[in-house]
């Protein structure tokens, strides 16, 4: 998605340990109308699947989650970060490692709100190893879901993690391909992928 490209290259920070900034439009302040604009380009992508529910993992991914979900005028469910184990079995449970935190959570979403009824799009900020879109694939598993595919507002090729998913037949669509991010020079480059 040019949109989105062009405003990663504008506002954009590149850190260490090849972390992306956006806080000025997806990650802290958000800019609604690229939100919408991403929302719209995935709901033309997964035209042919009747999905029925967007996953998401909090926190940020519900921002473009719920835009996403506007347009396919279906019920956005994010899974909760948990340090404490939920013994009841009223709830599916999976770990994901931390991109950003370097630690390991339970993420938990209830029974409630996902059955082999649904048809799931599964929609992230970043996709960078693939550790938080697994554990959300484990869910939807576990709940005998089906897996429509997956849709990423910035994927970092470069750390793999979406290359293995495609690899392993899941879909992945991302708006916008990084291939390469150099922080000394504050310089990426996009790519594609299909
Ligand atoms: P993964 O689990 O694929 O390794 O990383 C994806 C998760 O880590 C996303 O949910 C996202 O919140 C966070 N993340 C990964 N890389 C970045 C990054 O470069 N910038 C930001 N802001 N978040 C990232």
């Amino acid at each position: 998605m040019k949109l989105l490209e062009e405003r990663i290259l504008k506002d954009g920070k590149i850190f260490e340990g090849n972390v992306l900034k956006v806080d000025s439009f997806l990650n802290h302040q958000l800019d609604i109308n690229l939100l919408s604009a991403i929302g719209e380009e995935l709901k033309n992508k997964y035209s042919d699947c009747d999905i029925t529910k967007i996953l998401t993992i909090e926190a940020s991914g519900i921002g473009v989650g719920c835009m996403v979900a506007q347009f396919f005028n279906c019920p956005l469910l994010f899974a909760k970060k948990s340090k404490t184990i939920n013994i009841k079995g009223d709830v599916y449970t999976s770990k994901v490692e931390s991109f950003t935190h370097k630690c390991t959570y339970d993420i938990i979403v209830s029974k409630d709100f996902l059955s082999p009824d649904d048809n799931v799009l599964i929609v992230d900020d970043f996709l960078a190893k693939g550790n938080a879109l697994n554990g959300l694939i484990d869910i939807v598993n576990q709940s005998g879901a089906h897996l429509a595919g997956c849709g990423i507002a910035i994927e970092k090729a470069f750390q793999g993690g979406g290359d293995k998913l495609r690899a392993k037949g899941i879909r992945v669509e991302s708006m916008a391909i990084i291939e390469n991010m150099d922080c000394e020079n504050s310089t990426l480059t996009f790519g594609t992928r299909n």
